[in-house]
């Protein structure tokens, strides 16, 4: 088939490598220039597993290429995607400007195109209910007698897992009202599901509130774990065997249980914040949303909190260690990281930041630049610190080398924001520990 993917970001580039590799002829269109000549040269950009293997194999096999040129995608294509940013606006709904302008400059192209084969615009950005309805409108208000449909199918993959999760989804979600889309849309998903996984059809607006509906509920799951961790911290229970054994039972199930410094990353903020919109619009009370909103803003400041009550509520001049950029391991993505929270208390209140992330460092250093240092490695960050902190649960990360981070550190103290170690390692390696939903370990603890 021939398909245009407008917009290659996270979704895009990988939606547009996915489907050139089941063979379609796909173009792509950004109007980021300098992404664009790096996609040609086969660099992804971003960081993402087997990404760029795919994305070369497919420029070999000339099935893929990268344009600024919405008008020759749209003519040359006969599906259509929308893989474009919906951000969060400044009263929290999603912006969809970039979504309805493109819809706007589609209608146009449709409007000069002399031959009227029949074409499909399918949304995969992440958008409100009753969008796709907007985006056919704005289609429709240009392209006069032009015959289209446009589809709502949102998209569930994860960075880090992008091109897994893309090429065998756990299900695929597609809203239409139109039979001759669903047969195209069938025809084009089919190689993607071949291990039997489904294609749920449905109408335009359950598959987009189905998307926002995921998001929080995930968001919420890590939110609600987030506080029963810190009950645990309290009354002195540890959250790790409370998890495994709430986890055990097939109907919670044991993903999503971790506790940490709250969620964060280009989606759930963001989504979760649309939906409280969304709500209020439509009158609806949204009292489960607007606490794990607000919890999660408190639990972003667990462990600053913890750093200030072990220096006396005084770090200023204090060297911290940061292992940890990226939102979450797997990925160089640091939109609305929990790092990044705790970078800016740290430097507020007068402490000094040096950060080391195994893909993330670009793209802090686009925020930080020259307001924290970074180091080329884990170990090297430990230099002079004053303490370590861990903001992203990465596997190099899991078993360091404490008898040559004891060397390089001032002080031996670790605040785990993701229950990287647990108690056993910190007394082993003589380490005051303080972790997430479990007792820490302190300094009359190590000389016992
Ligand atoms: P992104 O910011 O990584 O990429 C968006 C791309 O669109 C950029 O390359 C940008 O240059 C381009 N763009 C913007 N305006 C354009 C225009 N007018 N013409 C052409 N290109 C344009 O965004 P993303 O993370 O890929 O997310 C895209 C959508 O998918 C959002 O709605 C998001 O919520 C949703 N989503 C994201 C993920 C994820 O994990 N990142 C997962 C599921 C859904």
């Amino acid at each position: 088939m021939k398909i245009a993917v407008i917009g290659t970001g996270y979704v895009g580039l990988v939606t547009g490598v996915c489907l050139a590799e089941t063979g379609n002829r796909v173009i792509c269109v950004d109007k980021d220039n300098e992404k664009l000549e790096r996609f040609r040269k086969g660099d992804p950009v971003i960081y993402e597993k087997n990404l760029a293997e795919l994305l070369n194999h497919n420029l070999q096999k000339s099935r893929i290429e990268f344009t600024n040129d919405l008008k020759y995608a749209v003519e040359n294509s006969e599906i259509i995607f929308f893989c474009l940013p919906t951000p969060q606006g400044d009263d929290g709904a999603a912006d969809l400007k970039h979504v309805l302008e493109v819809a706007e400059q589609c209608g146009e192209i449709l409007s000069q195109i002399k031959d009227k084969t029949y074409k499909i615009f399918v949304n995969k950005s992440t958008v409100p209910v009753g969008t796709a309805e907007l985006v056919r409108q704005k289609i429709q208000s240009k392209a006069g007698d032009f015959p289209f449909d446009v589809v709502s199918n949102p998209e569930f993959l994860r960075e880090g897992f992008a091109v897994e999760d893309f090429m065998k989804p756990d299900r695929i979600v597609i809203g239409i009202s139109s039979e001759k889309a669903k047969e195209l849309m069938k025809t084009l998903y089919e190689p993607f599901v071949r291990s039997g996984n489904p294609i749920y059809f449905m109408d335009e607006k359950s598959a987009e509130v189905t998307k926002y509906a995921a998001n929080c509920f995930l968001a919420t799951k890590i939110t609600f774990m987030n506080e029963i961790a810190n009950y645990c911290e309290t009354v002195g229970a540890n959250v790790d065997m409370v998890r495994i054994a709430m986890g055990a039972d097939n109907r919670i199930g044991k993903r999503f249980l971790f506790p940490g410094i709250g969620f964060g990353g280009s989606c759930f903020p963001k989504d979760i914040k649309a939906l409280q919109k969304s709500f209020k619009e439509a009158n609806v009370e949204s009292n489960v949303i607007d606490a794990v909103i607000e919890t999660n803003e408190k639990q972003k400041l667990v462990l600053i909190n913890k750093i200030l009550k072990h220096f006396n509520q005084d770090i200023r001049g204090k060297r911290f260690a940061l292992w940890g950029l990226a939102f979450k391991p797997e990925t160089d993505d640091v939109r609305e990281a929990p790092a990044f929270k705790i970078i800016d208390k740290i430097l507020e209140l007068g402490g000094k930041i040096v950060a080391y992330d195994p893909e993330a460092i670009e793209n802090t250093k686009k925020v930080y630049g020259d307001k924290i240092e970074y180091a080329q490695d884990a170990l090297s960050a430990c230099k002079d610190a004053d303490a370590l902190i861990i903001a992203t649960e990465w596997n190099e990360f899991r078993t360091p080398d404490f008898e040559t981070m004891k060397n390089l550190m001032k002080e031996f103290v670790i605040f785990d924001g993701r229950n990287v170690f647990d108690n056993e390692k910190a007394l082993k390696h003589k380490f005051v520990y303080y972790s997430i939903g479990r007792k820490p370990v302190l300094k009359e603890d190590l000389e016992r």
